[in-house]
Protein backbone atom coordinates (compact mmCIF):
# COMPACT_ATOMS: atom_id res chain seq x y z
CA UNK A 1 0.00 0.00 0.00
CA UNK A 2 1.30 3.78 -0.74
CA UNK A 3 1.22 6.05 1.59
CA UNK A 4 -1.49 8.17 -0.24
CA UNK A 5 -3.78 4.61 0.18
CA UNK A 6 -3.04 4.97 3.97
CA UNK A 7 -3.99 8.28 4.06
CA UNK A 8 -7.45 7.67 2.40
CA UNK A 9 -8.10 4.41 4.41
CA UNK A 10 -7.66 6.61 7.58
CA UNK A 11 -9.90 9.29 6.42
CA UNK A 12 -12.71 6.79 5.47
CA UNK A 13 -12.34 5.39 8.78
CA UNK A 14 -12.23 8.31 11.10
CA UNK A 15 -15.42 9.73 9.20
CA UNK A 16 -17.40 6.00 9.15
CA UNK A 17 -17.32 6.32 5.24
CA UNK A 18 -17.00 3.18 2.68
CA UNK A 19 -14.12 1.60 2.44
CA UNK A 20 -14.83 0.40 -1.43
CA UNK A 21 -13.12 -0.61 -4.26
CA UNK A 22 -13.90 1.82 -6.33
CA UNK A 23 -12.31 4.73 -4.67
CA UNK A 24 -8.94 3.34 -4.67
CA UNK A 25 -9.70 2.80 -7.45
CA UNK A 26 -10.15 6.77 -8.56
CA UNK A 27 -6.95 7.20 -6.40
CA UNK A 28 -4.96 5.00 -8.44
CA UNK A 29 -6.05 6.22 -11.18
CA UNK A 30 -5.68 10.50 -10.25
CA UNK A 31 -2.25 9.95 -8.60
CA UNK A 32 -1.03 9.22 -12.29
CA UNK A 33 -2.26 12.33 -13.41
CA UNK A 34 0.01 14.88 -13.72
CA UNK A 35 -0.54 18.77 -13.46
CA UNK A 36 -3.94 20.33 -13.08
CA UNK A 37 -7.01 17.52 -14.30
CA UNK A 38 -10.30 18.95 -14.55
CA UNK A 39 -13.14 16.58 -12.71
CA UNK A 40 -14.40 16.04 -16.53
CA UNK A 41 -10.98 15.10 -17.72
CA UNK A 42 -10.97 12.70 -15.06
CA UNK A 43 -14.06 11.40 -15.25
CA UNK A 44 -13.15 10.44 -18.86
CA UNK A 45 -10.19 8.55 -17.50
CA UNK A 46 -11.70 6.50 -15.18
CA UNK A 47 -14.77 5.95 -17.08
CA UNK A 48 -12.34 3.84 -19.21
CA UNK A 49 -12.04 1.02 -15.75
CA UNK A 50 -15.47 1.99 -14.52
CA UNK A 51 -17.77 2.21 -17.53
CA UNK A 52 -20.99 3.33 -15.30
CA UNK A 53 -19.49 5.71 -12.90
CA UNK A 54 -21.00 8.94 -12.91
CA UNK A 55 -19.81 12.56 -12.78
CA UNK A 56 -20.65 13.25 -9.58
CA UNK A 57 -19.33 10.11 -8.07
CA UNK A 58 -15.99 11.44 -9.35
CA UNK A 59 -16.42 14.77 -8.35
CA UNK A 60 -17.62 13.55 -4.70
CA UNK A 61 -14.39 11.13 -4.90
CA UNK A 62 -12.15 14.39 -5.49
CA UNK A 63 -13.42 16.53 -2.55
CA UNK A 64 -13.09 13.53 -0.58
CA UNK A 65 -9.48 13.66 -1.85
CA UNK A 66 -8.75 17.28 -0.67
CA UNK A 67 -10.33 16.73 2.66
CA UNK A 68 -7.73 14.79 3.80
CA UNK A 69 -4.79 16.43 1.78
CA UNK A 70 -4.15 14.25 -1.04
CA UNK A 71 -5.46 16.53 -3.49
CA UNK A 72 -5.69 20.61 -4.21
CA UNK A 73 -8.52 22.05 -6.18
CA UNK A 74 -7.12 24.68 -8.09
CA UNK A 75 -9.17 27.67 -10.00
CA UNK A 76 -7.90 29.09 -12.53
CA UNK A 77 -10.93 31.50 -13.45
CA UNK A 78 -12.41 30.15 -16.04
CA UNK A 79 -14.58 28.45 -13.68
CA UNK A 80 -13.62 24.52 -14.24
CA UNK A 81 -12.67 23.10 -11.37
CA UNK A 82 -9.22 21.57 -11.36
CA UNK A 83 -7.58 19.30 -8.92
CA UNK A 84 -4.10 18.69 -8.46
CA UNK A 85 -2.24 15.90 -6.22
CA UNK A 86 -1.16 17.50 -2.88
CA UNK A 87 -0.01 14.98 -0.43
CA UNK A 88 3.72 15.81 0.41
CA UNK A 89 4.11 18.66 -1.94
CA UNK A 90 5.72 21.95 -1.27
CA UNK A 91 3.59 25.08 -1.16
CA UNK A 92 3.55 26.60 -5.09
CA UNK A 93 1.87 29.68 -6.51
CA UNK A 94 0.84 29.68 -10.63
CA UNK A 95 0.98 31.71 -13.32
CA UNK A 96 -2.51 31.57 -15.55
CA UNK A 97 -2.00 33.15 -19.07
CA UNK A 98 -5.42 34.75 -19.84
CA UNK A 99 -4.81 34.12 -23.29
CA UNK A 100 -3.30 30.65 -24.60
CA UNK A 101 -4.48 29.17 -21.17
CA UNK A 102 -1.12 28.16 -20.00
CA UNK A 103 -0.37 27.66 -16.61
CA UNK A 104 3.21 27.67 -14.58
CA UNK A 105 3.95 26.56 -11.42
CA UNK A 106 6.08 28.65 -8.99
CA UNK A 107 7.65 28.14 -5.67
CA UNK A 108 9.00 31.09 -3.55
CA UNK A 109 10.71 31.14 -0.35
CA UNK A 110 9.69 35.10 0.02
CA UNK A 111 5.49 34.13 -0.51
CA UNK A 112 6.07 31.17 2.43
CA UNK A 113 7.53 33.63 4.70
CA UNK A 114 4.98 36.26 4.58
CA UNK A 115 2.12 33.70 4.93
CA UNK A 116 3.57 32.26 8.14
CA UNK A 117 3.85 35.33 8.96
CA UNK A 118 0.51 36.60 8.20
CA UNK A 119 -0.91 33.32 9.62
CA UNK A 120 1.00 33.66 12.87
CA UNK A 121 -0.53 37.69 12.98
CA UNK A 122 -4.03 36.26 12.59
CA UNK A 123 -3.40 33.05 14.69
CA UNK A 124 -4.72 30.85 11.78
CA UNK A 125 -4.21 27.18 11.52
CA UNK A 126 -3.86 26.94 7.55
CA UNK A 127 -5.29 24.32 5.84
CA UNK A 128 -4.54 25.24 2.31
CA UNK A 129 -2.50 27.62 0.39
CA UNK A 130 -3.18 29.72 -2.99
CA UNK A 131 -1.72 32.12 -4.85
CA UNK A 132 -3.01 32.66 -8.34
CA UNK A 133 -1.63 35.27 -10.94
CA UNK A 134 -3.43 36.37 -13.63
CA UNK A 135 -2.25 37.64 -16.71
CA UNK A 136 -0.37 37.22 -20.43
CA UNK A 137 2.42 35.10 -20.38
CA UNK A 138 5.23 35.83 -22.12
CA UNK A 139 4.55 34.58 -25.99
CA UNK A 140 1.07 36.51 -25.34
CA UNK A 141 2.04 39.85 -24.86
ZN1 LIG B 1 -0.21 32.85 -23.18
ZN1 LIG C 1 -0.17 23.39 -9.29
Amino acid sequence: MSKETDVLDEHLKANNLKKTDQRFGILDIFLRTAGHISAYELHTLIRKQYPNIGFSTVYRTLKLFTECGLANEVNFGDGRARFEKSFRRVNHGHLICSKCGKTKEFTSAAVDKVQKQIVGEHKYKPQGFRFEIYGLCNRCQ
